[in-house]
């Protein structure tokens, strides 16, 4: 996941995944392999494909492809076959009748269709589930769009034979056995052996660049990158960093599971982790920090949901721990600062969360808008660090271990993790786990009253802490300001009201719960400085347009839209209990903001550039969002940037240039002794 960047919006890193389609009737399929022929034209979006099957099967099995592909032939070991041909949805199904005896047969099939174009890809959007699209720029064939046959297995083996016009070059995932290129063809040859979910086959007019990197006793894994000729020269810098990672990942969990890595660019803003490749659109690996961040999560998705397969009906565990050993540990790397200031954005995140758009982490699949990410990833990636503290470094890295050797090419859940880490710590885990993924929300810590005695030369702390009604089993760090300087305690709670005792060397002054962030909470309001998402995440937020002018009005909707993470409501007058966002010019606004006796626009951001934006703490708790322009045009011009600097209190634009940009300071909420 890219954070914090602009671009983090139009970017949706998810790993590749296809779900098995279901398939009626009685039937045995097993063991499917997979033999593809393809031969691809991507001027004229054509693909012609001959495919055999070989499976263990037995009785009416149900072969299905996508609609847009007219097959010719279909052959059961070498004869014509007999079938029932329907469609549903997007997919056409043959039923083929076999012999009651479980054997191994021969499917054949030959067909060809005419794929999406780039344009129609890029209507449908990244996040919209790509159609299998082809183009001189980039062909793109994701897996589960129905561009090869399938019989309704969880997972398959396979072998691909590519064709593409010369220039062209292309991948799907697994050793690369051959190539060659003529004068009239370019032509691979691709096996992948162990069980795999579904093929991604990409294809573009590619550079090559390729390095060996020897890893574990003389193992050779070939990194490659496949460019656009506009960005080749970042090769050598993207197959440093891919080095670094594969050696880093396979010392921490296991030796990496495929025969090479690649990075590939796309024509389109993606940025997808497929078995033994990534696919980044060329403006995104255009990015400086993208080598230091996403590469090294896409690379991770290797182990952790293409190597370990995620179990997708009982949730979706391999974002929060790829988050949490790429992203987060990339923080780590950092320093505690950088680490902190990860986990404070995540809280805020999450405060900001409205309760019903909440989910417990266990029902969290797959990213669909920001709300199942906020709990998917950031919420998830909080658990494995709350693990880390309570089992010890050594117990987790141990676990982890653990679960890449037993569960590789593999499904997991959430529970064969639980399992891993409760042999590797020795602990019953079954609290943790559930307490954390089956609940939504988090406990929201506070200190109800404390106070100090002298005992000899030491001090003794009593003290009453709350949680919420509903109460977690924590470990809660504590820190002590003291005349001898800061002390530090872990207190243990399980009770929505606890009392505490424990002494100080030195005379107590003030007392904070969990300083530095590190349990999974409900952050106190005093302890969050508003940002934009507070308010566009939160769905009875009213929209007021506070200007007369009628291009500014159609501007000013337009940006709701751009800026709600749902449907914006327009009103008037700012409502009782629920966050507003006014949109207008600078007088119009500055009239509203008095009329409504809500906060002026403060002084440092006043006559700055051609629009300002900026949040206010509400009185009820919620928020202000305000965006004063100078004219409709500088309104329209917000369009584009503003939506990508949700995690900001307030900035500055020139046009659609952010001059200066920033968040209002948080500050520790500590009880003072008297
Ligand atoms: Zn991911």
């Amino acid at each position: 996941m890219i954070r914090g960047s602009p671009y983090a919006v139009a970017i949706a890193l998810i790993s590749s995944m296809s779900l098995p389609m279901a398939s009626a009737g009685e039937k045995d399929v097993r063991s499917v392999q997979l033999a593809l022929t393809i031969q691809l034209d991507p001027a004229r979006r054509s693909l012609n494909a001959e495919a055999e099957l070989n499976c263990e099967c037995s009785g009416a099995v149900t072969l299905s492809l996508g609609k847009r592909f007219t097959a010719d032939r279909i052959m059961v070991d070498g004869s014509p076959a007999a079938f029932e041909h329907k469609s549903k949805d997007e997919q056409q199904q043959w039923r083929l009748q076999l012999p009651k005896q479980t054997a191994r047969h021969r499917i054949e099939l030959r067909y060809r269709g005419e794929l999406a174009s780039l344009a129609q890809a890029d209507e449908r959007g990244v996040l919209g589930g790509l159609p299998p699209m082809a183009s001189e720029r980039g062909t793109f064939l994701p897996a589960g769009t129905g561009w090869y046959p399938e019989l309704g297995v969880d997972t398959f083996s396979y072998r691909v034979e590519l064709e593409l016009p010369p220039e062209q070059r292309g991948l799907v995932a697994g050793r690369l056995v051959r190539e060659s290129s003529s004068q009239t063809a370019y032509r691979a040859r691709f096996e992948l052996e162990h069980p795999i979910e579904g093929i991604d086959l990409v294809a573009g007019p590619y550079r090559i660049e390729q390095r060996a990197l020897t890893v574990q006793q003389s193992r050779e894994i070939a990194l490659r990158t496949l460019f656009h000729p506009e960005i080749a020269e970042l090769s050598s810098g993207y197959l440093d960093a891919a080095a670094g990672y594969v050696e880093r990942y396979s010392k921490a969990i296991g030796p990496y599971p495929y025969t090479g890595f690649s990075v590939v660019s796309s024509p389109l803003p993606t940025g997808f982790g497929m078995a033994s490749f990534t696919y980044l659109g060329v403006d995104v690996l255009r990015l400086p920090f993208i080598r230091a961040t996403s590469l090294g999560h896409e690379v991770l998705h290797n182990w952790w949901g293409n190597g370990v397969y995620v179990d997708w009906p009982r949730g979706n565990w391999c974002e929060g721990l790829t988050t949490f050993m790429a992203d987060y540990a990339f923080k780590e790397d950092e320093g505690e600062a950088a680490a902190q200031e990860m986990r404070l954005t995540w809280l805020r995140d999450f405060s900001a969360l409205p309760a019903e758009r909440d989910q417990p982490l266990r029902a969290f699949t797959s990213r669909t808008h920001d709300a199942s990410q906020i709990v998917g990833y950031d919420k998830a990636a909080f658990v494995f660090l709350m693990l880390r503290d309570e089992i010890s470094q050594d117990a987790f890295d141990a676990g982890i271990r653990r679960v890449w050797t037993r569960q590789q090419f593999h499904r997991a859940s959430w529970t064969d993790l639980e399992t891993a880490f409760e042999e590797s710590s020795g602990r019953d885990l079954h609290g943790f786990f559930s307490q954390w993924l089956d609940r939504r929300g988090a406990p929201a810590l506070a200190v109800e009253h404390a106070s100090w005695l002298q005992s000899g030369a030491r001090y003794r702390i009593r003290a009453t802490l709350t949680q919420g009604e509903l109460p977690y089993r924590l470990r809660v760090p504590i820190s002590v300001e003291t005349d001898r300087g800061t002390e530090q305690q872990i207190a243990h709670l399980d009770a929505a009201r606890q009392e505490l005792s424990f002494e100080t060397q030195g005379q107590p002054r003030a007392m904070t719960i969990d300083p530095t962030l590190r349990v999974f909470r409900r952050l106190d309001p005093r302890e969050i400085p508003p940002i934009l998402r507070q308010v566009t995440l939160d769905p009875a937020a009213v929209t007021v347009i506070a200007t007369r002018n009628d291009e500014a009005r159609e501007a000013a909707r337009a940006l709701a839209q751009r800026m709600m993470d749902t449907a914006p409501r327009f009103g008037e007058s700012p409502p009782q209990d629920a966050s507003v966002i006014v949109i207008g010019l600078h007088d119009e606004v500055d009239m509203w903001l008095t009329r409504a006796h809500l906060p002026a626009e403060p002084q440092q951001l006043r006559n700055r550039g051609s629009a300002q934006v900026w949040t206010a703490q509400l009185s009820n708790g919620k928020a202000l969002l305000a965006i004063s322009a100078r004219d409709a045009a500088a309104l329209q011009a917000l369009l584009r940037p503003l939506p990508h600097y949700g995690r900001q209190s307030w900035l500055v634009f020139d046009g659609a240039k952010a001059l200066d940009r920033g968040i209002w300071t948080a500050r520790a909420v500590s009880w003072r002794f008297e």
